[in-house]
């Protein structure tokens, strides 16, 4: 059972779906809510994949406004360098990693829910 969600987890990771694997499901505009290989559902709605929301938070603070904030105290950019930065990056990078963040969030799901994918597989055929 770990193996299945281990390999789902990871499918999803490397932007597949997490029964077939098939990729690329997120991309840069957009976001298959079904998979065109296996037919899982991926995106079901209703705030099923909102927890990309926190990640693409996470990831801003962690790999933007951290480093950048740590730049300007050790003064080496200047602070409207540092806020202009800051500002462009809080728009900027939400919207080119939230497709992928998406595939996070789905990985998560699967990973803990992975009898899942066996019970919708068996049950399409
Ligand atoms: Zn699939």
């Amino acid at each position: 059972m770990l193996k299945n969600r281990l390999s789902a987890l990871l499918k999803a990771l490397s932007n597949g779906c997490p029964r077939c694997g098939h990729r690329p499901i997120a991309r840069l505009t957009g976001f298959a809510t079904t998979c065109p290989n296996c037919q899982l559902v991926l995106d079901r709605g209703n705030g099923f994949l909102l927890s990309a929301i926190p990640i693409s938070y996470a990831i801003f603070v962690l790999f933007w406004l951290i480093p950048l904030m740590v730049a300007w105290i050790l003064k080496q950019v200047s602070y409207p360098v540092a806020f202009g930065l800051v500002a462009f990056g809080a728009i900027f990078w939400p919207l080119v990693l939230y497709n992928y963040c998406k595939m996070m969030s789905l990985s998560l799901y699967y990973f803990f829910m992975a009898h899942e994918l066996e019970s919708t597989e068996s049950a399409t055929r």
